[in-house]
Formats: C-alpha cells, structure tokens, sequence
C-alpha cells in the first residue's frame, strides 16, 4: 500500500475488547492457574526458613518430614498447573491466530479491485501468515506470565518487607531505577517490530514476485541482479532484529547486573545484622530466596515485554487491514436481482485510475439483453477499463450504469457477480487438473454438463491426447499448457458457469488461427442469448457482433455495425483494411 504505515495505532483498549475479552473465560482460568503455581512456589523459601530456625536447632523430625511433604505438594501442584496453563492458554493463542487468519483472508477478498493493483501479493501473504502470528502473544502464556510475574514480585515484597524493612529498601530502589528505565526501552522497540512487518513483507512481496516470473529472470540472464535485491532485503532484516536484540538483551543484562549488586549488598548488610543479632539465619536464608522470586520476573519482563511489544506490531499491521473499506463498505448494494435480464447501459460514465487523468471520458451506450457489443480500439485507448466498468471491478467516477434499469452501484455485488462469466487474456488457471478448473464456477455441475462445455469449447481435443484426460494436472497457474489450451479451457468454464452478462477480454488473443476458426463457433454459441462485451483484436471475431464500439483515447469515436462503420470509411475501416493487410 502506498499509505504510510501509521504506528502505535491499536490502543489497549481496543485489544482488550477485541482479543482479551472475548477470551475471558480461558484467560480468567490461567490466571487463577498461575495465581495457584506462584503461590506454590513460594512454599520453598517458607520451608527453608523453618528448617534453618526450628527444624535444625531443636532436631525436630516430625517438623522435618512436614516440610518435606509441603515442599513436594508444592512442586506437584506446581507442575500441574503450569501444564494446563500451558493447554488451556497456549491452545487459545493457536485458535486466536487460525480464527483471525480466516478473518483477514475473508476481509482481503473482498476488498476492491483497485486494492489489488496497488498491493503486492507476496506483501498480503505476509500479512495473513506473519503479521497475524505476533498477536498470540496477547493471549498465550506471554499475558499468564506478566500478571503471575507481577503478582509473585508483589507478594514477595510484602514478605520481604515483613523480615527486614531495611534490606528491602536497600533493593527497592535499583529495581525502580531498572523498571521506569525498561518502561522506556520497551516504547522505544515496539516500532522496531512494527519495521519488521513492513521489510518482511517486502521481501515476501519481492521474493514471490520474483519466484513467479522466473522464466523471464532467466530469460533475461537477471538472476545476478534478484539474488542482490533479496540479499539487500534480508539484510534490511537482520539490522532491524539486531537493533531489537540490542534493547532486549542490554535490557535482561543490566537487570542481571543489578540483581547481582542486590545479592552482594544483601551479603553485606544481611551478614552484619545477623553478626549484630538482628537477623536468624532462616530470615536471611528466606530473604535471599523471596529476593531471587522477586527480581526473576522483572527480568523475566523483558522477555515478555518483547513478546507483547511484537503481539501490538502485528495487531497493527493486521488492523490496517481490516480497516481498509471492503467493496460493499456502507452497505449500498441492496437491490437483489435473483433473475437478470441482462440490459446494461452506460450513461455519461467517466473514469480516472489516477486523479486528473480521466481514462474512460462520457461514455454512453446501450446494451440491450443479449445482445453483442465489441469494443475496438488500439491498444490502452480504454477497452479493458470499460469492461472492468461493467464488471463492477470498477465504480464510475461521474455518470452511471445501469443493469436492467437499476443502478449498478446498488445492485448486491452477489447477486450480480454470480450471472457474470469473465474470460481474460492472460486468464487465471489454478493449481490442480483441467476437471477442477472448468469445474470452478459451479463445483456441484454434473458430468453431462461438464462434457457439454468440454465439448463445446473444443477442449477435447487436446485432453484426449492426454494420458490423464481431464483429470491431468496443470501446474501452477497453468503453466504446463500452452496458451491456447490455457484459454480454451477458459472458455469452458464460462460456458460451464452459463452467466446472463458475458465478458470476453482478448479471450482469443492467443489462439492460432486454427483453433481460434475451431472455437469460433462455440464462442458464437456461448454469446448466444448472453448480454456480451467482446474485446478482440482480431477483427473476424466481432464482425457478427449487433454493435461494435471503436474507442479512442476513453471516448467512443465510431459506433455502429460492421458494414456500416466499413461504409463510413473512418477509424474502423482503418483499422480493419490494416489488419486485413497483415
Ligand atoms: P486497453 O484495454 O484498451 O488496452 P486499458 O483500459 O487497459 O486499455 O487502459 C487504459 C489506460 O488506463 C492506459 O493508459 C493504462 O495505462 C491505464 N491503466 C490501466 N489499468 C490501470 C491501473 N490499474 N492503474 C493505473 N492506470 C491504469
Ligand atoms: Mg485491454
């Protein structure tokens, strides 16, 4: 997208809404669960202290063997737990990210035609796969773990506060210092990853690309110069994590060297009030444990502060996503035509890709219910614009189209597409056999149906020379074929698809002669009865066509049927007599 990316866009509290709560049952489970495991996990540094103070010195055995017992009770439960925190949040996280990875497929499909044109693919895919990744973090143990670390920190600074009010001050203040300053840190990393998502879909973007036109990389000999625009991109990536690795780990290392300086003054103090009489051995023993317990979560954090820094990168590139308006945003498409007759009618349309540049300039016609209309014109003089107007691909920027009197931009774009056929030059065959292709509008069609369009598009007669028939695989976007067996097998799918509005783009621009006279009769027979728009250069298609428009530069220059335009001796003759010539 050409848009900036804005950062630090998703608040808290519109995470909470929509990942947190929803969820609350699972969270409100694992944090009970992690309540349970710290609280368990504090019974050693207690156990510890009665062992140094009443166990030893009296030789209590009976005392003895009940500390044991609550010790291992402790670690069992502590290891329950921290097992069906791990099911119960871990999996969430897993189902969050399949639920919203459907989500943003489902958005991106049905964003408009211009979205596409402006995004690379490799980029979306990234968004679906990587970006959506980073926000199970939110959920999963990442979340579990910063309240049960702050809740354990909390509790233990009430206990050590109860043995010695002196030391604890002594450690409060570094870990104050330490934790405004990580605070800041983390701010400062959350755009590092949110860079991160838009390089790595960058690069996915590039690499996909690239991957795909490899016949033309090669073919060109320009592998040299791909190999240096990815290693340019992965480095691009590397320096990014590196400078997030820096944060966090200048962050977990000073945390460590503060903890360490609290041991050592602990020493000091602790060991002078003990020699002083002020202090058991079991206190200091307890209050060096309860400090470990204290500290190892704010070390911890930066760990988790990274992992919830990254959920908030990747809910704001996936926001972005779901932000941009689909094609029916406002909800205008309400008229339902369940039966369409198929009169379509530009009034006035004009059409700018870009602002100021108008590419389709007041455009009015009348295409009446089955009837052929050819669009004829030199090449980016505006056909394909037209169609993809009438297609609904497109909205007219002034002007406006009509399906059976109704305007279009209020027809359900369901309702209209579903008695749409569309047959594209470079038309898009997807990975799996013919069968499956031709099959793809109307999956449930029975195989009389299916061998009727065969047949009728002339596929036929190359499957059976096939060793699998119909059922041969074809590779991605169809590359095993050639391209005139590529846009038969189009062909049949829209025969299949049997739509009220045809739209033929080029349809028979990469058929030779031969097949092109062999297919003519089914295309004749498939625009039968079918409002058409048919783009070809090739003039022998549209001779037949009930009125032939010749476009130029966005306008109609000429409308009429073929003898009358050969008669008018203008464009079209031109344009005629010059390909009669060659
Ligand atoms: P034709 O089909 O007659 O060859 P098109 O309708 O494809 O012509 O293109 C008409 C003009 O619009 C051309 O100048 C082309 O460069 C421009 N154009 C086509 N598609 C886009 C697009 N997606 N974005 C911007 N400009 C475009
Ligand atoms: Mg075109």
């Amino acid at each position: 997208m050409a848009k900036k990316t804005q950062i630090g866009k998703v608040s808290l509290a519109k995470a909470f809404r929509t990942i947190i709560w929803p969820r609350r049952k699972q969270i409100l489970i694992g944090l009970v669960l992690i309540v349970i495991s710290r609280l368990a996990g504090l019974v050693l540094p207690g156990a510890s202290k009665f062992l140094m103070d009443d166990v030893i010195p009296n030789a209590d055995l009976e005392l003895l063997w009940w500390l044991i017992a609550a010790v291992v009770g402790a670690i069992v439960i502590q290891a329950v737990t921290s097992f069906a925190l791990t099911q119960i949040l871990s999996v969430e996280a897993q189902n969050l990210i399949s639920k919203l990875r459907a989500q943003v497929q489902a958005h991106i499909l049905k964003l408009p035609i211009r979205f596409f044109d402006n995004t690379k693919t490799g980029e979306l895919v990234s968004r679906i796969m990587t970006d959506v990744e980073g926000v199970r973090n939110l959920v999963g143990t990442g979340l579990a773990q910063l309240v049960g670390g702050v809740l354990t920190s909390i509790i233990c600074l009430v206990l050590l506060i109860a043995i010695s009010p002196l030391m604890t001050l002594y450690v409060l203040l570094p870990v104050a210092v330490f934790g405004v300053v990580s605070m800041k840190a983390f701010g400062r990393i959350r755009p590092i990853f949110k860079e991160r998502g838009v390089i790595n879909a960058q690069v996915t973007g590039r690499l996909t690309e690239s991957l795909g036109g490899v016949r033309v990389i090669k073919g060109f000999n320009a592998e040299a110069q791909e190999i240096k625009t990815f290693e340019d991109g992965v480095t691009r990536l590397f320096l990014n994590v590196k400078k997030s690795l820096t944060s966090t780990s200048l962050i977990t290392s000073s945390a460590t060297l503060l903890l360490g300086l609290a041991s050592a003054g602990i020493m000091g103090i602790g060991g002078y009030m003990i020699m002083e009489g002020e202090l058991t051995f079991g206190d200091f023993l307890a209050f060096t444990l309860y400090l470990g317990f204290m500290i190892a979560p704010i070390v911890q954090m930066s760990n988790i502060g990274s992992q919830l820094t990254e959920a908030f990168a990747g809910l704001d590139r996936t926001e972005e996503i779901m932000n941009t308006p689909i094609e029916d945003s406002e909800g205008t498409r309400n008229i339902q035509i369940n039966h369409i007759k198929g009169d379509i009618e530009f009034r006035d349309v004009h059409f700018s890709y870009d602002a100021g540049k108008e590419v389709v300039k007041s455009i009015s016609f009348t295409a009446p219910a089955g009837s052929v209309t050819a669009l004829v014109g030199t090449s980016g003089s505006g056909k394909t614009t037209i169609a993809s107007l009438a297609a609904s691909f497109l909205n007219p920027d002034k002007g406006v189209i009509t399906v059976d009197g109704h305007n279009l931009q209020e027809v359900s774009l369901d309702s209209y597409r579903s008695q749409l056929g569309v047959v594209l030059q470079d038309d898009f065959l997807f990975e799996g056999s013919i069968r499956d292709n031709i099959l793809f509008p109307r999956p449930d069609a029975t195989e009389s149906e299916l061998q009727d369009a065969v047949r009728a598009a002339h596929v036929q007669e190359f499957t059976d020379r096939f060793d699998d028939g119909l059922d041969t695989l074809i590779g991605e976007r169809g590359v095993k074929l050639s391209g005139g067996q590529r846009q038969r097998i189009a062909i049949a799918r829209a025969i299949l698809a049997n739509p009220r509005i045809l739209i033929l783009d080029e349809a028979t621009s990469n058929l030779d002669t031969e097949s092109e006279s062999l297919i003519q009769a089914s295309l004749k027979r498939l625009m039968q009865g079918r409002t058409t728009f048919v783009i070809a250069h090739r003039l022998s298609t549209i001779r037949q066509a009930d009125q032939i428009l010749v476009i130029e530069q966005g306008q109609i220059a000429e409308q009429g049927r073929h003898e009358e335009l050969i008669g008018l001796k203008g464009r079209y003759y031109q344009l005629y007599t010059y390909q009669a010539r060659i």
